[in-house]
């Protein structure tokens, strides 16, 4: 699949490569730099409760401002909630 990229930098990833990485309005991606080029990945972050930093979900604290973080994930797996 070939996209442009917009005088801004933007391009879209393409809704077949989104729908089979389950990759949602507003989810983050990081982004590698590989020999040939950049690799994408789906980023599994979250936004702390408090100061609403990004974190990762692998965190136990917030690197800001140190409040401790709980995720828990529903039944199917794909949501994940802070729990206090
Ligand atoms: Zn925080």
């Amino acid at each position: 699949m070939i996209r442009k990229i917009d005088n801004l930098g933007r391009v879209v990833i393409p809704k077949e490569i989104r729908k089979q990485h389950s990759m949602r309005e507003g989810d983050t991606v990081k982004f590698f730099n590989v020999s040939n080029g950049v690799f994408v990945t789906k980023f599994e972050s979250l936004f702390c409760p408090i100061c609403e930093s990004l974190v990762r979900s692998t965190d136990k604290y917030c690197s800001e401002c140190g409040t401790k973080l709980t995720s828990e994930q529903d039944e199917n797996g794909e949501e994940e909630k802070w729990v206090k």
